[in-house]
């Protein structure tokens, strides 16, 4: 053909791919999406989504069973597992079909099957092909996200050792699950299975749960997963697994160098994940893949040899590394093919690294932005820190969610938000406030400044801002 057919051409539609390819073509540009699984992604079908149905499940369950002190008694409450399983599943599927619909809209063609890349002929950039088929496009954008990490000794066979995917579709529940790794996925399946009755031990090679948060947010929330009845181990580095008749066995030095065993039904391998980066082509067309990742510059091209540019190729997501967020895929997405349009650069939507909000979806509930106390400290910043516990808070309260707290850094001289680290409340929206602020460089003034609706938790936001300025009234 001698005329692309396609402006763009994006490869993956997860929280990247098709934020990417419905902006390209809200700017008039002619999109193609080459997907080989479901539309969506991890994010929509296997991640974000299905597990905060999950997550939803749990909360009410907990909710309805610690009723008697709100007053409330429900006999005979009980856990039909697989309902919990059927709706998560549902929802997954209800969002699945809107990015069809959303793809029809926008006039972008959905091409199913595997993406791949060769040398284009004449040298100098890429060409896509789907399934081996030539795919005509100027430009190609590769958002082909990143799967689970394996631990060597320990490999995934979906029913002893189970990756995310298994462990939110599992046939029954098990009566005891083993954890492996506290990020955001172990964590947030320990609360899962933990809140619904299954024995949950949860297991930490680094010395604290959540390691990305602030120290002191990590602590608060290992001591509420431990009253909640989770079994952990931190600075527990898990060595190799033993399956027998009854299920999992899990060998892991303990925190003093102690030989350890801990047993379960089933395992869950949470050790974080790998770019997706094998059998694209990548390396015949000389593009640079470092631990995994794919090297791009500041606009999202992919580099070559020496640091040059491929031309016509980007990649953005997941698959170019952390931090492994949706938001922060869709994000780059959206800068991505803004210049590919040629936006003019001031009024492309930047992607500000300091400001891109981090959220576990335990109870309770974890957010953070910008810098945690030690890093602030570390990059020489002097410091002022604010903390408002929610017990202090009229709608902790009333709500009974009197747990953790909101923990902001300030820089001391200018008032200016350099991080905020939430654990309790509706964290993971609330943080939201704080993103606003870090985004927009508002300082502790502005913030103080701001009537904040009272009773909310949100008021524990403003609470934190004004301890840090000693001036908080409810303190
Ligand atoms: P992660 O990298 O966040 O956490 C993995 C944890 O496993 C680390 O704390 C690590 O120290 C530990 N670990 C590694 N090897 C171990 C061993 N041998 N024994 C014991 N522990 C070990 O990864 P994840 O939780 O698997 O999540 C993957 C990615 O997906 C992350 O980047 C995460 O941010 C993202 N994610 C985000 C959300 C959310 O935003 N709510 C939810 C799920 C996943």
């Amino acid at each position: 053909m001698a005329e692309a057919s396609y402006d763009v051409a994006v490869v993956g539609s997860g929280p990247g791919g098709y934020v990417a390819a419905i902006r390209a073509a809200q700017l008039g540009l002619r999109v193609a999406v080459v997907e080989q699984g479901e539309l969506g992604g991890v994010c929509t079908n296997w991640g974000c989504i299905p597990t905060k149905a999950l997550l939803h499940s749990a909360e009410v369950y907990a909710a309805l069973k610690d009723g008697g002190a709100l007053g409330l008694v429900a006999d005979g409450l009980r856990v039909d597992f697989a309902r919990v399983i059927a709706r998560s599943r549902q929802v997954a599927e209800t969002q699945r079909k809107g990015i069809g619909i959303l793809f029809k809209k926008n006039g972008i063609v959905h091409l199913p099957g595997r993406g791949r890349l060769r040398p284009a002929a004449g040298g100098g950039g890429v060409q896509l092909l789907c399934n081996g088929q030539p795919v005509p496009a100027r430009h190609v954008v590769l958002a082909t996200g990143a799967r689970p990490r394996r631990l060597p000794g320990i490999e995934p066979d979906g029913q002893h050792i189970l990756t995310y995917v298994e462990a939110m579709s599992l046939p029954a529940q098990p009566a005891t699950l083993l954890v492996v790794g506290a990020g955001a996925i172990g964590v947030e399946f320990a609360y899962f299975y933990n809140a619904l009755g299954t024995r949950v031990t949860l297991i930490e090679a680094l010395p604290r749960i959540l390691p990305l948060e602030d120290e002191e947010i990590s602590q608060q929330v290992e001591r509420s997963l431990r009253r909640q009845g989770i079994h952990l181990f931190t600075g527990a580095r898990v060595t190799g697994v033993q399956i027998d008749p009854q299920g999992v066995v899990a060998g892991f030095l303990d925190r003093s160098g102690q030989p350890q065993t801990a047993r379960g039904e089933r395992l869950l391998l949470a050790v974080g994940v790998e770019g997706n980066v094998e059998d694209l082509g990548l390396q015949d067309c000389g593009v640079q893949v470092e631990r995994g990742f794919v090297q791009v510059n500041e606009w999202y091209q992919a580099l070559g040899p020496g640091g040059a540019v491929v031309p016509g190729l980007y990649a953005i997501g997941d698959v170019i590394g952390g931090p492994l967020l949706a938001h922060k895929a869709s994000a780059e997405g959206i800068a991505c093919v803004e210049r590919i349009a040629g936006v003019p650069e001031r009024d492309i939507h930047r992607v500000d690294r300091s400001a891109i909000p981090a959220a576990t979806f335990c109870r309770p509930e974890v957010a953070s932005v910008g810098l945690t106390e030690a890093q602030a400290r570390q990059a020489g910043r002097e410091v002022k820190i604010g903390r408002f516990p929610f017990r202090v808070s009229g709608k902790g309260q009333a709500a009974g969610e009197t747990e953790g707290l909101v923990k902001v850094v300030l820089c001391a001289r200018t008032g200016e938000v350099l991080g905020a680290h939430i654990v309790g409340g509706s964290a993971s929206d609330m943080i939201a406030t704080m993103t606003l602020a870090r985004a927009a460089e508002l300082t502790a003034t502005e913030i103080s400044h701001t009537i904040f609706a009272h009773p909310t938790f949100a008021e524990v936001l403003k609470g934190a801002v004004e301890a840090a300025r000693g001036e908080a009234i409810d303190l």
